[in-house]
Order: C-alpha cells, then sequence, then structure tokens
C-alpha cells in the first residue's frame, strides 16, 4: 500500500508533531522523493512549492526535524510526522511552533513568546565551517529562500 501522491498534484500534506509534547510545530507539502528521503535519512524533507525544488527542513537554521514515527490517513494522502525538534523553535519566524497565533474575538493574536532570535540565528551560520567562505549576501538570500519555503 502506497501514499496516494496523484491526489494533490503529487503532494500529500505532511503535519509535523513533537513527539513529546504533542504540539503541532508546523504543516509542509512532501513529493515522493521527500518522502523517501525523509524515511532514509531520518531528517524531515519536504517539497517546496514555491521554489518547487526539495527543502531539508533546518538546511540553513540548523534547526533539523529528527523523524521518530510516521503515521499516515484513512486515505493515505497525508502523513503524521512525530519528531524531535533540534534548536529552540521550528518557525523561521523565531517560534517553537508555527501556530503561535490563535484567533480571538474575530483577530490573529500572537500567544507565544518568541524562543529565540531569527536574525542571530541566521546571521551565526554564517560562521559555521561548511558557510564560511559564502558572502553575507549568499547567506542572506538563503535564509529567505527558506523563509519563503516555510510559508508556504
Ligand atoms: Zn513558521
Amino acid at each position: 500500500m502506497n501514499l496516494d501522491f496523484q491526489k494533490s498534484d503529487g503532494l500529500v500534506t505532511a503535519v509535523i508533531q513533537d513527539h513529546a509534547t504533542g504540539r503541532v510545530l508546523m504543516v509542509g507539502y512532501m513529493n515522493e522523493e521527500a518522502f523517501r528521503l525523509t524515511v532514509e535519512t531520518g531528517f524531515a524533507t519536504f517539497y517546496s512549492r514555491s521554489r518547487r525544488k526539495l527543502w531539508l527542513k533546518g538546511e540553513s537554521s540548523g534547526h533539523r526535524l529528527v523523524v521518530k514515527e510516521i503515521s499516515t490517513d484513512c486515505d493515505l494522502d497525508a502523513v503524521l510526522v512525530k519528531v524531535e525538534a533540534l534548536g529552540p523553535g521550528v518557525c523561521h519566524e523565531g517560534y517553537q511552533s508555527c501556530f503561535f497565533r490563535r484567533l480571538e474575538n474575530g483577530q490573529w493574536t500572537v500567544t507565544d513568546e518568541r524562543t529565540y532570535d531569527p536574525a542571530t540565528v541566521y546571521q551565526s551560520s554564517s560562521t559555521s565551517t561548511t558557510e564560511s567562505v559564502q558572502s553575507r549576501d549568499s547567506v542572506q538570500s538563503r535564509d529567505q529562500r527558506e523563509r519563503s519555503g516555510a510559508k508556504q
């Protein structure tokens, strides 16, 4: 029995949940390749619809998602991935979870505290060994790409 990638243009929805707390951290999309890599590498990998390419979560921030358990729903078009989140937060805006806004009296209200400063995290990644030769500009544009990937 295989996942149904046909229903939604080659993609399945991936709900990412903290394995310890049960909190939903983010939602993304996986194509067949992203799903295969997620299983094989043990790190959650998505397909970015805006960039039309694979996206290893944490590739620039270091905030990777270590896969603990994967399940699928009744019609095989969505997966629930329980993870251990490396780093202080999953959301590129500096929050533990992408679901940091709550509807209160008809208004979207930020109900979480930031767990890290995204500017600092993305700056400090430029000092790591693999990225040290790259200019500040290229680090920033990669940062932008991850942001746009995370937004969709
Ligand atoms: Zn987010």
